[in-house]
């Protein structure tokens, strides 16, 4: 049976992939080129620097993999650890969770620090347990900084704080996969050893570019590990195989050539746009969002104002709702793609995206339609609410801040 044509635009509005630029679409439009040609460095050379800006970092070095963002969870991991080698790690979401099933599955000896859905990492447990850890037998703590799942932001810089409190050596690694490019990141500021990105989020890109900040500290842990005999395995993922290739402005296997003229369009639209900007714009929308939720009398799955996400918000879901249905319903009968429940939180929750290429009149478009889906499943909904109240705050709230 032939789809059913859904006339006018889709409204994205998962947390990622995110909507593309119309320019950073063309951008990606060119024909197939020798990635080995004279000419290919000056596409590729300046993007490893101009990358780095938006990890707030100078001293860090940049690798490009062709891979989503669990291909880099999973090079952070490899190239810097050996097996059985202890790390500590919060769990609060389905993202950190698979992150720590990774770990797991590698060989690490995974030291789980189980906090509440809807809250985030704890830098007091964090900074107590590495004070116990007197012999430094942990080598890295890892945070999520942004979970998807739950619509939580962590904050990195108390983590930081934590690990220098202990007087700790472990390696700070910071999934920043729905953070970087939306949300303040500084990796030098916060000693971050690793910080991982995917293409699909504040990139405003496909899926498929993964990108890894890397700090002098975690290359220095990575070239120790060379001939070790517990190193974990790892080929693709290796660090020095890209970095014998890439200051040259190379790889060492196929890369997409697409996906890299496309990132040189996404960091202009950034960087003129103003990395400052574009922190203060998802916290507006991401604020006008959570006025709407207010309006429709639910709550976040965020649990204090302290842990709420500028770029996803999941909502609670009255008792007795199942949350699926007003995604499924949004999507089938407004053309809206709302975020899933995703694990523990699958039909009690839905997530909407504000992350990427958005402005006021397309967010209030996605608030308008999680709305009506609302009311059509039975919620208790005035109609209007959440789009007026969303609407009044980005009247006082500009996007841009200077
Ligand atoms: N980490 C976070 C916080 C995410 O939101 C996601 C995906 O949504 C991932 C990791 C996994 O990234 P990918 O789907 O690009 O492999």
């Amino acid at each position: 049976m032939a789809a059913t044509r859904r006339p006018g635009r889709n409204h994205l509005f998962v947390p990622g992939p995110t909507n593309i630029p119309d320019r950073v679409q063309r951008a990606m439009l060119v024909p197939s080129e020798d990635h080995r040609s004279v000419d290919f460095p000056n596409l590729t050379k300046p993007l490893f620097e101009d990358t780095k800006k938006v990890f707030g970092s100078t001293d860090g070095t940049i690798i490009l993999f062709p891979a989503s963002g669990t291909g880099i969870w999973e090079s952070a991991l490899t190239n810097t650890l050996a097996r059985t080698n202890k790390v500590l790690a919060a769990r609060f979401g389905q993202f950190s969770h698979l992150w720590i099933d990774m770990a797991q599955r590698i060989g690490l000896d995974v030291i789980v620090q189980e906090e509440e859905w809807g809250t985030g990492a704890d830098p007091d447990k964090i900074e107590q347990a590495l004070r116990e850890d007197r012999n430094h037998e942990i080598k890295a703590v890892m945070v999520v900084h942004n979970e998807t799942a739950t619509g939580v932001t962590s904050d990195i810089g108390a983590v930081r704080k934590a690990i220098d409190a202990a007087g700790h050596p472990a390696l700070l690694f910071v999934d920043g996969v729905s953070s970087i490019a939306s949300l303040p990141f500084k990796m030098d500021e916060w000693k971050v050893d690793c910080a991982i990105a995917g293409s699909q989020k504040g990139l405003m890109l496909p899926a498929g570019l993964g990108v890894i900040c890397i700090s002098p500290k975690a290359l220095k842990a990575s070239e120790a590990l060379r001939g070790h005999n517990d190193r974990l395995a790892h080929v693709y993922f290796d660090w020095q195989d890209m970095m014998k290739q890439n200051p040259a402005g190379y790889f060492p296997y196929t890369p997409s050539v697409p996906l890299l003229y496309g990132l040189r369009e996404a960091l202009a639209c950034l960087f003129e746009e103003g990395l400052e900007n574009v922190y203060h714009r998802h916290h507006v929308l991401g604020e006008a969002t959570r006025q709407a939720v207010a309006a429709w009398g639910l709550k976040t799955c965020a649990k204090e104002p302290k842990w709420n996400s500028d770029t996803v918000t999941a909502i609670l879901v009255p008792e007795g709702v199942d949350g699926a249905k007003i995604i499924k319903h949004a999507y089938e009968r407004y053309n809206l793609a709302l975020g899933a429940g995703l694990s523990q939180v699958a039909g009690k929750v839905f997530r909407i995206g504000h992350v990427g290429d958005l402005n006021e009149l397309s967010l209030l478009g996605a608030i308008a339609g999680a709305e009506m889906s609302l009311i059509d499943n039975g919620v208790n909904v005035t109609p209007g609410s959440g789009v007026a109240a969303a609407s009044s705050y980005l009247r006082e709230n500009p996007l841009a801040k200077s």
